[in-house]
């Protein structure tokens, strides 16, 4: 007989599940967002960033996803006539190309195989090649293929060859240590429904102190994401548009959430959440496609004769726990399973034995090979 669950579970990798409490937050009447009462809330969200994002410098929040913030970033940064070096790797790093391809910017991309990490000494011998490439664009925490790029690593090359750093952070920040000031990342950029815990619709950038001025004078148009309007409005507690009122209420339950546990255990946690479902998922077959796998996404390749879209819909049909594909020129191969922001061992345990469930009945649909 067949069932159907009475619980969907999401273990997508963005947007990912909300906590009860985000959830009670989101459920106030919005405030007018030009009250002192807000203008508080937001003063303290923004506190709260900077902390997470580990910068004495600016945050800015807008009503976006995170692509949004990486446009911002973009046409923040860039003076017309400038180059540009993007990392692939996958379709975010990849993406960041297409965003300096829309804007006409004349750039490299630095090819990396997907479900690699980039080489930092490649990295390095493409910025000595070039002294044009002023400014280098890179993902920490590559979703699409669940590798994570040793960020402090190519902010030190990047550094040492006196370029700019702008930094994807969507499923990184709130999951990997990332040490903005530290370790000279000019800019980094978020998205609220990933590691962040809350449903998709804010976008941040975060500029370093040493990354100030980087945003002034003759840049790539720029209306809606002007961060020099926004950093104006920001020095009377306002900010230039409508605020999404709603989820900053969200985001501030969130970050107090990261804050009473803890960041380095946040982290921490997320990194024993993904050893146990990289083991676990191995015990039952499956293989990783990252050779650094990141901690708040795995990407997991079926065993030979278990179809990985079938897998997909079982574990949604029979489990109601819902993963994602693989991306692009990987759907079909491997299954991502996200699991950033609020998910323990527990919610580990859970995952891994659908899956398990699912290679038994899917590997036993095939015939046994001679
Ligand atoms: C989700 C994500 C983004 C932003 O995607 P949106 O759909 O625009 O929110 C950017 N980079 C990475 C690495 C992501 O995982």
């Amino acid at each position: 007989m067949a069932t159907t669950p009475i619980k969907v579970r999401l273990f997508t990798p963005g947007p990912v599940e909300i906590p009860a409490r985000v959830l009670r937050a989101l459920s106030q009447v919005p405030p007018h967002h030009r009250t002192e009462g807000y203008r508080t809330t937001q003063r303290l969200v923004i506190e709260e960033l900077r902390t997470l994002h580990r910068t004495r410098g600016e945050v800015f929040l807008f009503a976006a996803s995170g692509s949004g913030a990486m446009e911002a970033a973009v046409v923040n940064v860039m003076a017309p006539g400038q180059r540009a070096l993007a990392i692939g790797g996958g379709k975010f790093g990849e993406r960041w190309a297409s965003i300096l391809s829309a804007f006409a910017v004349a750039h490299e991309l630095l090819p990396v195989e997907w479900g690699q990490s980039v080489d930092p000494n490649r990295l390095d011998a493409v910025l000595a090649a070039d002294a044009s490439l002023a400014v280098v664009f890179a993902t920490h925490s590559e979703t699409s293929t669940a590798a994570l790029h040793d960020l402090q690593q190519i902010a030190t090359v990047v550094k040492a060859r006196g370029r700019r750093l702008v930094i994807d952070a969507v499923t990184s920040l709130g999951v990997h240590a990332l040490e903005q000031d530290a370790w000279g990342i000019d800019v980094v950029v978020c998205g609220s429904q990933k590691g962040l815990m809350i449903p998709p619709g804010i976008g941040t950038v975060s500029l370093s102190p040493a990354a100030a001025d980087l945003i002034e004078g003759d840049r790539l148009p720029r209306f809606y994401w002007d961060l020099r309007r926004a950093r104006k409005s920001a020095a009377q507690g306002d900010t230039s548009f409508t605020p999404p009122v709603s989820l900053v209420l969200a985001l501030q339950e969130a970050l107090a959430m990261i804050r009473e546990e803890g960041l380095e255990q946040v982290w921490d946690r997320h990194r024993r959440v993904a050893v146990a479902i990289r083991d676990g998922a191995k015990a039952h077959g499956w293989s990783l496609f990252a050779a650094h796998p990141a901690h708040g996404v795995t990407a997991l390749v079926p065993p030979a004769g278990v179809n990985a879209s079938d897998v997909v819909k079982r574990l949604r049909d029979v489990h109601g726990i819902v993963v994602a594909n693989g991306q692009d020129r990987l759907k079909g191969q491997m299954i991502r399973v996200g699991h950033m922001g609020h998910y323990d061992l527990g919610d580990a345990a859970v995952v891994l034995n659908a899956i398990g469930e699912c290679t038994r009945a899917l590997a036993s649909a095939v015939p046994a090979r001679a």
